[in-house]
């Protein structure tokens, strides 16, 4: 099955300023066109628009780093699926560093992914395990398990059924993001399978159809091991997605 390659670049809360969100997906942009993979930027929500703006007449498409469950209301700092829609192409929920300093659990996680859904956004869902799963030789179970929480809200929500072609999943082990310490390929394989077969139960979709990056220190260096992996559709780049390195960690996914 052919499914399509992505690679997101997630700023986190990075650049500074709106004008160096700008050059920076200028930069993107101005990169040589990548055949067979959709890339896509992640910038901090203040600097969407002008960042959305900017690569307008480009391919590059423009993400949103999270996103509240909630239609609107009193939820203060937070950001609704309706008001990401008209400006950005998708939104990433579930990242490591959101459910740590904002507590979000799987439902909660499920609850966003159903709610960006229903407003059309593609929608990345992370998933990984932390470094004491992963030295138990626990990584596989985890991601079922945050997984299984994913899959039943699909199964659930009516309002996903017409859009369950903009799931995408990311394998993001903890220990790797940020840490110079990327997993390897093979066993990102192993993720991805447990992840597509997690859906494929309590969903009932055909996970085949269903992308999953692989996100945690991925490089230059190591961007074309993942590329080449079974089962891996592209990459969630964190801090080399602000370095010209970028590029060609899109040319190793590109076709
Ligand atoms: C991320 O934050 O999604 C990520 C994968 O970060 P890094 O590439 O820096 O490990």
């Amino acid at each position: 099955m052919s499914r399509g390659r992505i690679v997101i670049g997630n700023w986190k809360m990075n650049p500074g300023s709106s004008a160096e969100a700008v050059v920076l997906a200028r930069s993107v942009a101005a990169s040589p066109l990548a055949t067979g993979v959709a890339v896509a930027v992640a910038p901090p929500a203040l600097f969407l628009p002008a960042v959305a703006e900017a690569l307008r007449a480009s391919p590059v498409g423009v993400y949103a780093q999270d996103v509240h469950w909630e239609e609107q209301g009193a939820f203060t700092g937070q950001i609704a699926a309706s008001m990401l829609a008209p400006v950005v192409l998708g939104v990433i929920v579930g990242h490591s560093e959101v459910r740590r300093d904002q507590g979000d659990d799987d439902e909660r996680v499920a609850k966003k992914m159903v709610r960006a859904l229903a407003h059309g956004l593609w929608t990345v869902v992370c998933v990984g395990e932390t470094l004491d799963a992963y030295l138990a030789g626990r990584s596989a179970s985890v991601v079922a398990a945050q997984t299984a929480v994913i899959g039943h809200a699909v199964a659930a929500a009516e309002s996903v059924g017409a859009r369950r072609d903009r799931i995408v999943f990311a394998y993001e082990p903890i220990w790797a993001i940020g840490t110079g310490r990327a997993a390897t390929a093979a066993h990102a394989t192993i993720c991805a399978d447990a992840i597509r077969a997690e859906l494929q139960r309590s969903a009932g979709i055909d996970a085949e159809a269903i992308p999953v990056l692989y996100g945690g220190s991925v490089t230059a260096a190591n961007a074309s091991a993942f590329a080449d992996a079974r089962g891996i559709d592209g990459a969630l780049v964190g801090g080399a997605s602000l370095k010209a390195e970028f590029g060609a960690i899109v040319a190793a996914f590109s076709g």
